[in-house]
Formats: C-alpha cells, sequence, structure tokens
C-alpha cells in the first residue's frame, strides 16, 4: 500500500498533521518510537506544568495570611505530586491515540528511518521509510523528529550521576536538597520556581548578563528582584569553568563576584535543545541551516515531497509553532493554501511559566529598535486592573505594549502577572492581524478580569 503521507514523530507537528490530513480521507502512517505526544507531553510542557500546579498550591497555602487564611502544618509529597503528572500525561497520550484511531491513521511503534529517494532520473519518485525491518511507500514525507537536550562542552559533565537534564528531573521522585541550574532560559526558570516554591534552595548560572535574555528586560526585571528577594541565588555573567561530581566551578565576569564554587545535591542542565537528526542520514542533499532542516514558508525542505515541522526546523521551539505548522504544511500537501495561508512567526505567542508568569507575543521595545521602526510604548503596573489587584496581593506586574508609531499598528504586547498566559492570545490577535490602537480599543473585555489591562492600557 502506498500512503499519502508518512510522518515521522509523534510530537504536535506530528499528531496534528496526521489528524489533519486523515480527517481530509488521506491515508496516513505515523512512526513514533516513544510514546505519543512527544517531548511536550511527554517530557516538557504538560509534565512540568502538573508539578509546578503542585508546587503553587503548597506555596499558596503557605504564603495565604495575606488573604486572611491561615493554613498550619501543611505539608507536601512529592512522589504523589509526580504520580499525578504521570496520570495526566498518560491520560493525554491516550487521548491522542484515541483522535488518530478515529481517523482511521496508522500508527507504527519504531524509529524510522528514510531510504534513499529513488535513484537519480527514476521517474515517480516515492519516498520509503523502514521501520522494524518492514518498508513503507508514502508520497510525501514530514519529518517532525523534535530536538533534545544540549549536552554544552562543560569538563566533567559527562556520565556525572550529579548532572540531570529535564527529562531527569521530572522523573525524580524525590527532590534533592539544594541544585544549582545551569542556563537561566525557559526551562532553568521554570524548574527554579519548582524547586523553590517546594523548599530547595536553587542556584542559577546564566552566562548572559541577565535570565530569559531573549524577553523584554523591564519584565525580566521584575522577576529577577521577585526572585533574588526570595532567595534565589541567581549568577548572571557567569560561566561553569567545569564539574567535578558534585562541585560546580564557576567565572564570573561581574566586579563584586563572590563565588568561584558551588556544591549542590544536583546539577540541572538546560542551555538550549538541538534539532534531532537521528535516522534522517539516508536523505541526501537534505538542505540544513546552521544544525537545523532549513523549510519554506509553508514548511518545504529542498527535497520533492519532503517536509519538516516542529523543533527540527528551529524556526521557535514550542509545541504550538509545531502544531501550526503541521496544519499549514498538510494544507499546502493538499493544495489547500486558500484556506489557511502561512504562518505568521511575528506573531508567536510564548508563556514562560514562573510565579508571576510572564507572557508575551510579538516584538520587543529593543527588537524593534534595532530593526529601526519608530516605536510608541505604553506601560501599565497590572495593578490598573481590579481583579489583579483582588488576587495578587503584594504584586505588582507590568504590562508593555509596543506600538508601530508610523501606523498606530500594535506589533507587541509583554506582561508579567498572573494569569497573563490565559489572555496573551487575545494580545495575539491584534498582532497576528496588525490592529491599530484605535482598532483594538473596540473590542470589549470582561469586567473584572486582568485581560482588562489591555484595554486600560489603550
Ligand atoms: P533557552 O534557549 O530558553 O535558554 C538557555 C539559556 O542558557 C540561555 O539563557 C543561555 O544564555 C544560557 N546558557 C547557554 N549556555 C550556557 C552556559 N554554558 N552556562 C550558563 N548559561 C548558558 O533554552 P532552554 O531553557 O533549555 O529551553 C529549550 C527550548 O524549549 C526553548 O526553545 C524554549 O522556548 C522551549 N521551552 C519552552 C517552554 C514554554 O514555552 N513555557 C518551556 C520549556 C522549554
Amino acid at each position: 500500500m502506498k500512503y499519502f503521507l508518512a510522518i515521522i514523530g509523534g510530537g504536535p507537528a506530528g499528531y496534528n498533521a496526521a489528524e489533519k490530513a486523515s480527517k481530509a480521507g488521506k491515508d496516513v502512517i505515523l512512526f513514533e518510537q516513544n510514546s505519543l505526544g512527544g517531548t511536550c507531553l511527554n517530557v516538557g510542557c504538560i509534565p512540568t506544568k502538573s508539578l509546578l500546579y503542585g508546587a503553587k498550591q503548597y506555596y499558596n497555602a503557605t504564603h495565604a495570611q495575606r488573604y486572611g487564611v491561615t493554613a498550619t502544618d501543611v505539608t507536601f509529597d512529592f512522589a504523589a505530586m509526580q504520580k499525578r503528572k504521570t496520570i495526566v500525561v498518560r491520560k493525554l497520550v491516550a487521548g491522542i491515540k484515541q483522535r488518530l484511531n478515529n481517523e482511521h491513521c496508522t500508527v507504527v511503534n519504531g524509529m524510522a528511518k528514510p531510504l534513499p529517494i529513488s535513484p537519480k532520473g527514476e521517474e515517480n519518485k516515492s519516498i520509503r521509510i523502514e521501520c522494524n525491518g518492514e518498508t513503507y511507500e508514502a508520497e510525501n514525507l514530514m519529518i517532525c523528529t523534535g530536538s533534545t537536550n544540549f549536552v554544552p562542552p562543560i569538563p566533567g559533565i559527562k556520565e556525572n550521576p550529579a548532572i540531570w537534564d529535564s527529562t531527569d528531573a521530572l522523573a525524580a521522585t524525590e527532590l534533592p536538597e539544594s541544585i544549582v541550574i545551569v542556563g537561566g532560559g525557559v526551562i532553568g526558570m521554570e524548574f527554579a520556581t519548582l524547586y523553590h516554591e517546594l523548599g530547595v534552595s536553587v542556584t542559577v548560572i546564566e552566562a548572559m548578563p541577565t535570565i530569559l535574555p531573549n524577553l523584554d528586560q523591564d519584565v525580566v526585571q521584575i522577576l529577577l528582584d521577585k526572585y533574588r528577594k526570595a532567595g534565589i541565588n541567581i549568577l548572571t555573567s557567569t560561566k561553569v569553568t567545569k564539574i567535578e561530581g558534585n562541585e560546580v566551578y564557576v567565572e564570573s565576569s561581574e566586579k563584586d563576584a563572590q563565588w568561584s564554587r558551588i556544591s549542590p545535591s544536583k546539577i540541572l542542565v538546560s542551555v538550549g535543545r538541538r534539532a534531532n537528526l537521528n535516522g534522517l542520514e539516508a536523505l541526501e542533499g537534505l538542505e540544513m541551516e546552521r544544525g537545523v532542516i532549513k523549510v519554506d514558508d509553508f514548511c518545504r525542505t529542498n527535497l520533492p515531497n519532503v517536509y519538516a515541522c516542529g523543533d527540527v526546523t528551529g524556526k521557535i521551539m514550542l509545541a504550538h509553532v509545531a502544531s501550526r505548522q503541521a496544519e499549514v504544511a498538510v494544507e499546502k500537501m493538499l493544495s489547500l493554501s486558500l484556506e489557511g495561508g502561512s504562518i505568521n512567526y511575528n506573531a508567536i505567542p510564548s508563556v514562560v511559566y514562573t510565579n508571576p508568569e510572564i507572557a508575551s507575543v510579538g516584538l520587543t521595545e529593543s527588537q524593534a529598535k534595532a530593526m529601526e521602526i519608530p516605536v510608541e510604548v505604553r506601560q501599565l503596573p497590572m495593578t490598573f486592573s481590579g481583579r489583579f489587584m483582588a488576587e495578587n496581593d503584594g504584586e505588582t506586574g507590568l504590562c508593555k505594549m509596543i506600538i508601530d508609531s508610523r501606523n498606530n499598528a500594535i506589533i507587541g504586547v509583554h506582561c508579567i502577572g498572573n494569569p497573563c498566559s490565559e489572555f496573551i492570545s487575545s494580545a495575539s490577535c491584534a498582532v497576528s492581524k496588525g490592529y491599530t490602537l484605535a482598532e483594538f480599543q473596540q473590542v470589549v473585555f470582561p469586567h473584572p478580569t486582568v485581560s482588562e489591562i489591555l484595554h486600560e492600557i489603550i
């Protein structure tokens, strides 16, 4: 049998593509070597959010006095939090399996490898994939093999039992007493939040002068101040020179640096992820760009009928980007491009699940300036929202709106304050559709919600 589409990788890119193409009546085969759901569902977004929610419950219970509630003898059971996380993940994985079954998509559990794409000059080229000793044929191939944790070349990092990556940290059933987190990016700061809220002594080591360097720095500063005041040791402009057992040797370019060596129970390394290209060796001539598969606006690679979506394309390593890429690619494959169009990488929302959360979409003030876009910046503390005041005692928060002064279009929104993750999508609509301030002002926001800050700011 010749499938219309063969997909390698069952993460958000792969399973969404499979479902969409199957729904359109096409024969689809999806190969996944581990569990359906990919990094996001199994060892990424969902397990971290499940654990973070448990930690937040504990933190809120122990910090409830400010709301007139006294909770005594509050304890937590980390193993129980882990168990709940596993149940959440299992249910969601089962849900994906069911969805693909409903659409009669064939799912093969195993490591798939594309075979060389037919000899030169042969007509009616067909794509063949080998998996578990069987060969499968398809008209189109979609590579959705994701990414893996990057291991930096720090002496002493390899085969060291004190070192964790995010997958190890998510699997641990016991909390370390203390932890050093190498990398103050998204993964690093989310784990810093989890461990800090559960009473673990946390040090974050970030090579750049600031944590979360790609985000709006006024927003980040609020988090940095709060976390430092709360006792998280955040060392910026600091590099790890070597690790010996659980001894972390650091070097800082800051004048008043106090640390040269730290000895935590565990060391979590979270310094980025790299495209997973394993098994793709036979795709001769597949064009790469700085370690990722090069794709066009419709996720087409340079090889005919070969698409790539998700982290392996290195565009923006987020599950929702992968899902949208998959939609766009399948629409292209089905020649439905008029229906959906392409993907607007300038309007991708992102959230960092710290406490408070950070959510943003579009350009930051400094990115806009670097692009020589004349901007007007409007900003307000979140306390302008009544609901925020009612529910976020002791917090100020911030919402910044970046406006292109040439046409008054909203080109970026950056917030810190709970629960901004839940309303950044309204700002995404504005940025994605290029709304002007006047147009966005006509949108009615429900009262009292924290989302009203987006209206107040106008
Ligand atoms: P990242 O790129 O967000 O952050 C890595 C950080 O490590 C950077 O700040 C970098 O300056 C720093 N760094 C690099 N080398 C270093 C070194 N040797 N010593 C100290 N610091 C060093 O990467 P990540 O946090 O590993 O996340 C990986 C990917 O997963 C990202 O694309 C991220 O967006 C995604 N992710 C998203 C979410 C979310 O959407 N909430 C959550 C987790 C991960």
